[in-house]
């Protein structure tokens, strides 16, 4: 069960409004945001981007954009486009680009001073000995017998490691530090290994690739980064973080800060997974609208606004937790709820016809685009004898609680007339194809001169002039709210058949020149956002959000 957040709550800040105080630094805040490209970004990126570009923007400090793109196999340009892309729509802008690989060089060079200093050594046991050598959390490591080689030979391996004299894994580049050290991130951990691969920004140029823990600090040594902000999986490691840039006496000495990661609730998020769902075509690639990506998200129609207020809400802290997926859609709502047009569009259709309506008559109503904000203006809707209303606000046989459309009782058009149903048509099998009212002339507007409560006010459509619209009715993606807690770990058993229900509606005339990324909510329906495929000739639209907020219902719950 998700628990409650504490609203905005952020230690991170807080840790770097002392620094700025204490002159730490000179003052001086520079953070950066170090994505992997081998992959989309999703939500969870986006909290390190709200932190990391936010710390930047309320301490006046600066922020990169960093590709850790250390490790060649799985990297590629596409990504980095698009994580860019994502980045920036998010409404961010980065000091400096910059990529890892481009400090290969300069981590080389520290990697032979490491040597030098008889802090690093060339080792030649097996992958397999190696593991077996360090030992475990019980048992101390023993050194391997490369351990204390001259520097000479070091160097002159490390070199012809670089040239391609060695196969993959018969030679490795190690720290000297601790074989018996109680956190094994420090018994000789690799710095360099073999990798014949072609790397997506150097091509070639290398078949020895650095390690994680060696090339980040040292890469954030070299861009100057005060804070580095990373995930709580990288607590262990700091020690190693300070280690590498100690060794080699750098000048700059970044911080290590770990956060939690953020977890959703109804979701799964890690590249890895998200890239699995697309690679086996459980969704229509990366920006599938139900995908929890920062690109999957856009196309549904969240907006940068929302997402990062739900950043800000969710807050920053060192304990994990799972986020109810219900608070991002409640803050989409409310940012949608404030700003868009409300337009009318019918999901599931059902005929009406106006028995006492003159045929060729057609009334064109002023109706505005908000109750609230006159600054949206506001457009003529058409009505006509002949029009949709949805089917669910019809029932041919209701019950007396039910106020909107049944046979005898009155509801009112928004915008038009208040209309009484007289009856219904059936086909041959007894299916409802229209169902019959009359309209009352002296209700132009929907008053009544008469005062008559008219209880209900539903939408509709004029059936000459409404567009065809397919409505993609996004639901979630899985059928539990933790597909993580699968006892296999096969979280794609959880997958929901009807996660996307395609609907055949129709929209208003207004709506002809919607173009991709335009949000509305269809009154009574739900908000709703063009889709990148769709065409004046083909409208699509899929649902954002509700409009039933269960995030406002699980605070009421929980008192
Ligand atoms: P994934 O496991 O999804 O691939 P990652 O951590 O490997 O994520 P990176 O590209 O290495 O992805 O991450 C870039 C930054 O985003 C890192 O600083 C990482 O800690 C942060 N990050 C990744 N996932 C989350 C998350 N769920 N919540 C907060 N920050 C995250
Ligand atoms: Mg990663």
């Amino acid at each position: 069960m998700a628990e409650k957040t504490e609203v905005g709550s952020n230690f991170v800040r807080e840790i770097v409004e002392q620094d700025i105080a204490n002159g730490k630094n000179g003052g001086r805040v520079a953070t950066r945001f170090p994505p992997e490209p081998n992959g989309y970004l999703h939500i969870g990126h986006a909290k390190s981007i709200c932190l990391n570009f936010g710390l930047a923007q309320r301490f006046g400090g600066t922020c990169n954009l960093r590709f850790d793109d250390t490790d060649p196999v799985k990297e590629d340009t596409e990504y980095c486009d698009s994580i860019k892309h994502d980045v920036e729509w998010l409404g961010f802008h980065w000091d400096n680009l910059y990529f890892a690989s481009d400090y290969f060089d300069q981590l080389y060079e520290w990697a032979k001073e490491l040597i030098r200093r008889g802090l690093a050594y060339v080792d030649e046991l097996t992958p397999e000995e190696i593991r077996e050598y360090r030992g475990n959390f019980y048992t101390d490591g023993k050194p391997s017998p490369w351990r204390d080689r001259p520097a000479e030979e070091s160097l002159d391996l490390l070199e012809r490691m670089k040239n391609g004299e060695f196969k993959e894994g018969e030679r490795v580049l190690r720290a000297k530090i601790d074989m018996c050290h109680k956190n094994m991130n420090m018994r000789d951990p690799l710095i360099y290994r073999i990798k014949f691969a072609h790397h997506h920004r150097t091509g070639d140029k290398w078949c020895i690739y650095p390690m994680y823990d060696f090339a980040h600090g040292l890469s954030d040594a070299i861009e100057g980064i005060t804070h580095s902000v990373c995930t709580l999986e990288f607590e262990d490691h700091r020690i190693l973080y300070d280690w590498f840039i100690d060794a080699l006496e750098l000048d700059r000495h970044p911080q290590q800060i770990e956060f939690a990661k953020l977890n959703l609730t109804d979701i799964v998020l890690s590249k890895r997974r998200l890239l699995s769902l697309v690679k086996e075509g459980h969704v229509n690639g990366w920006d599938d609208p139900r995908m929890p990506t920062i690109s999957g998200m856009r196309r549904r129609g969240f907006t940068p606004e929302a997402i990062r207020n739900f950043c800000e809400l969710i807050g920053v802290n060192k304990r994990d937790s799972l986020v109810d997926f219900a608070l991002l859609e409640h803050c989409v709502r409310e940012h949608l709820n404030a700003t868009v047009p409300r337009v009318m569009g019918v999901t599931k259709p059902i005929r009406v016809l106006i028995e006492n309506y003159p045929e060729d008559q057609v009334e064109w109503f002023d109706a505005p685009y908000s109750p609230t904000d006159d600054s949206l203006g506001s457009r003529k809707v058409p009505f006509s004898r002949e029009l949709y209303i949805e089917s669910a606000d019809f029932m041919e046989n209701a019950p007396s609680k039910f106020y909107r459309l049944t046979p005898g009782r009155e509801v009112r058009l928004r915008y038009a007339y208040v209309i009484k149903c007289t009856g219904v048509d059936k086909d041959a099998d007894g299916n409802i194809t229209q169902v019959r009212c009359t309209y009352d002339p002296e209700t132009r507007g929907g008053n009544t001169p008469d005062g008559r409560k008219i209880k209900a006010t539903i939408h509709w459509l004029s059936r000459a002039h409404a567009l065809p619209a397919e409505c993609r009715m996004i639901n979630s993606l899985f059928t539990v709210s933790d597909p993580l807690a699968d006892p296999d770990g096969d979280f794609k058993k959880y997958l929901n058949p009807n996660s996307m229900e395609i609907l055949n509606g129709y929209v208003e005339p207004a709506l002809a020149d919607a173009k991709p990324g335009y949000h509305c909510q269809f009154e009574r329906v739900a908000y709703f956002n063009v889709d990148d495929d769709s065409t004046p000739d083909h409208l699509i639209f899929n649902r954002t959000v509700t409009m039933s907020d269960d995030w406002a219902k699980i605070q009421k719950k929980n008192g």
